[in-house]
């Protein structure tokens, strides 16, 4: 299997370039925020409980996300392997991930990070929340907290797959089909 955690702060580019490791490599995407919103458009009250945490820039509790990723990769077993996007987001989110995919045969295979500078960020982040209609996107002092929670909690999460020799980093800025090259070739070097 071919398992991918793709890493960054929020605007990185993750989304995009999870779209077009799909299509390459055959993977199940496993978005977190992804599957928070869809909880919140279903109106479940774990949606509910998330939106509060969302709107602010603050992350959701580390059982909740790891419940939600525990349960699609058990409806997932035949996948060819998962991209993880978004996630883990603490080291505390990482463990258990660890456990779950060694009680499947399976482990992550590398993590490849999207450099990207704070300002450009930002910018990216009001540009998308034009069109995405996501609150968390369309106020400055909402997305600062979420690229402070992103270095203070997040950040750590790359020196736990760099312990294990499995951590990439690519530069975040450029053309999408380039930077998706890069990926790729740091993909090769662990098949
Ligand atoms: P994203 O779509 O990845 O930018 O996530 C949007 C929001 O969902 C984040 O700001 C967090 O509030 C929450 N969220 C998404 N994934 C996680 C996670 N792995 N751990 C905790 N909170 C998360």
């Amino acid at each position: 299997m071919l398992n991918l955690v793709l890493f960054g702060p929020p605007g990185a580019g993750k989304g995009t370039q999870s779209e077009n490791l799909i299509d390459k490599f055959c993977l199940v995407h496993l978005s977190t925020g992804n599957l928070l919103r869809a909880e919140i458009m279903a109106g479940t009250e774990l949606g509910l409980r998330a939106k509060r945490l969302m709107d602010a820039g603050l992350l959701v509790p580390d059982e909740v996300v790891i419940g939600m990723i525990d349960h699609k990769l058990k409806e997932n077993r035949d996948a060819a392997g998962f991209i993880f996007d978004g996630f883990p987001r603490t080291v505390a989110q990482a463990e258990p991930l660890d456990a779950l995919l060694t009680q499947n045969d399976t482990a992550i295979s590398r993590m490849v990070a999207l450099n990207v500078n704070d300002e450009e960020l930002t910018r990216r982040l009001l540009e998308r929340g034009k069109t995405s209609g996501r609150p968390d996107d369309q106020n400055k002092a909402l997305i600062r907290q979420r690229v402070r929670e992103y270095n203070e909690k997040t950040r750590p999460v790359a020196d736990y797959y760099a312990a294990q020799g499995k951590f990439s980093a690519v530069d975040g800025i450029g053309e999408i089909d380039g930077i998706f090259a890069n990926i790729c070739g740091e993909i090769e070097k662990t098949r």
